[in-house]
């Protein structure tokens, strides 16, 4: 058995195994010959004084040889010929629905409106080159969903939600690096994310399951109350009866169809501001107090949260050595959103700097009933097409001319390929939210001085933080509260908020729905 401790060590000791061994053969009185290997299990960076420290948990091998128990996916069964179970979207949600659905020996159908990862790269282009957005194949819509050109990290706030490990040690089975399993705040990076989405995708299908590209669903069939069928673009129709709703936080075309068809959903409270792009040399100087983070550090997050008159306005998606992409799913509109490479290797930092809405805040679109939050964040987007230029180009302004109403009389380039239109913020956010970020963007700078500088360029508006709408689902059997054999699931339908707790959410709808399963 090893021995396990808790240290707390330098930077350089905690990246360097010789210097790590040392150090605890020392400090435990171990001889040092003695360690055959010291295995890091959990791993954190306190920065809270000058010198930086970094939290270990260790296991130490003494005298005993260290096998490495190597992350083996579970055993999939064919179900080629098993009952069927629809999934719609093949976001963290679909997939791990998928997964799980063959898992338990039943076939599952993904029906996905987008393409698949290496196909959606040609979109993202057009997006970012010719500001041309498809509105099936784009930063949130295709194999993986919003999930697979994220910044890929992999925390989630509630760790109530279920089993954090079972889906990181998936992750791991697909490809990713084991060190999601030690970190304490895990990342993928954009670059790793389209393979480890493809191997669970062959796995879905190598087992019998079915996933389908460019099937976008535009209608639901109902008889008496339960599901029977779903409606494909071009007419066709799938008969099942068993459906996983998971089709993110986007798809306003399906909100609108369910309310159309007075299917029962809630507007729900999100949030909304602007992205925000620093140096990450800044942030590093500000985050651990020093000139240079030095060879041993990583490019330093950060989160903020305050309350500004009454409001909460905090950091969101902060992604360290990032880009800020344009996540628009429709033309007319400009969304941005923020993603890393697995170094975070870029110069830069982002990070979404949202305003927490109420649904009073929405009374103006009180007509589009549940809807009214969706049609808010949609005229805020379409507004800030409009001042942008009618383009891809994001109005943008230097965070402290922002803060002072003042337009910036030049722009230094940043991240976002499209590129920049220099705008007063005031143009693009009802008053309520541009005065909450001005004031509040004045109050981080004393949580982090040096924050509020005009080197720092927002960036308008980042809208799609989580989901404007909730679909309503019985708390125990997961199905719609109106509807038998429908399953919203994942972050669309209001309940998860990120990728990790869409595939948790995605794991428990698939479970709910074997349990209840109606042929
Ligand atoms: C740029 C960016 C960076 C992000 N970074 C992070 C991060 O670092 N960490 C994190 O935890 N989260 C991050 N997120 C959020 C995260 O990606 C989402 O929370 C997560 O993907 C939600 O999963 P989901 O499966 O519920 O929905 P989605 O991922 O939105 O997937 C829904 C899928 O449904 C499909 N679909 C929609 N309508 C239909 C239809 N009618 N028919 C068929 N298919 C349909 C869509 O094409 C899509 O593929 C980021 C998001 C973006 C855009």
């Amino acid at each position: 058995m090893p021995y396990e401790f808790t240290i707390q060590v330098s930077p350089e000791i905690a990246a360097t195994p010789e210097k790590l061994k040392r150090h605890i053969a020392r400090k435990n009185g171990i001889p040092f010959n003695e360690i055959t290997h010291v295995q890091i299990v959990k791993r954190s960076i306190d920065a809270r004084q000058k010198a930086i420290k970094i939290n270990l948990k260790v296991a130490v091998y003494v005298n005993e040889e260290y096998v490495d128990e190597t992350i083996t996916l579970p055993e999939y069964p064919e179900v080629s010929n098993a009952p069927e179970i629809a999934i719609i979207g093949a976001g963290p949600a679909g997939l791990f629905a998928a997964l799980r659905c063959v898992e338990l020996g039943y076939k599952p159908i993904v029906l996905e409106r987008g393409k698949d990862v290496q196909a959606r790269r040609r979109d993202l282009k057009a997006i970012n080159r010719d500001h041309i957005v498809n509105e099936n194949s784009n930063y949130c819509f295709g194999e993986g969903g919003a999930g697979t050109y994220s910044d890929g990290k992999l925390y989630t706030r509630s760790k109530k939600r279920g089993d954090v490990n079972r889906i990181l040690k998936l992750l791991v089975g697909f490809g990713a690096t084991s060190k999601i399993m030690v970190d304490a705040h895990p990342h993928i990076g954009t670059n790793k994310l389209p393979a480890i989405i493809a191997a669970i995708r062959e796995k879905i299908i190598a087992h019998g399951g079915k996933v389908l590209f460019e099937t976008k669903v535009v209608d639901f069939k109902i008889q008496d109350g339960a599901v029977n069928g779903v409606v494909l673009e071009g007419g066709d129709t799938l008969e099942v009866k068993n459906v996983i709703l998971a089709t993110g936080h986007s798809a306003r075309d399906i909100f609108e169809l369910l309310y159309r068809k007075e299917i029962e959903i809630e507007a729900k409270a999100f949030a909304l501001g602007v992205r925000v792009e620093h140096s990450q040399q800044l942030i590093d100087q500000i985050q651990y107090k020093c000139e240079d983070r030095g060879p041993y550090l990583p490019p330093s997050p950060y989160s903020i949260v305050k309350q500004v008159g009454g409001r909460g306005m905090y950091s969101f998606c902060m992604c360290p050595g990032g880009v800020i992409a344009p996540c628009a799913t429709s033309p007319g509109e400009v969304v941005t959103n923020g993603w890393s490479p697995s170094k975070r290797d870029q110069p830069t930092s982002n990070s979404g700097i949202v305003v927490e809405l109420r649904l009073e805040d929405f009374k103006e679109f009180a007509a589009y009933g549940p809807l009214a939050g969706m049609h808010f964040q949609k005229q805020i987007e379409q507004t800030a097409f409009k001042v942008g230029g009618e383009t891809q180009r994001v109005p943008a302004q230097r965070l402290v001319d922002m803060t002072q109403g003042k337009i910036s009389t030049n722009l230094p380039e940043t991240s976002y390929k499209p590129g920049l239109t220099s705008s007063d913020m005031g143009t693009v956010f009802p008053k309520f939210i541009h005065k909450t970020l001005q004031e509040g963007f004045k109050m981080f700078d004393q949580r982090m001085r040096g924050y509020l500088t005009n080197e720092a360029v927002v960036h308008a508006p980042e809208s799609r933080t989580s989901s404007p709408v909730r679909i309503p689902r019985d708390y125990k059997t997961l199905e719609h509260t109106q509807i038998k054999g429908l399953y919203p699931c994942g972050e669309g339908a209001g309940y998860a908020g990120g990728i990790i707790s869409a595939a948790i959410d995605g794991e428990k709808c698939i479970e709910a729905c074997i349990a209840n399963f109606d042929n």
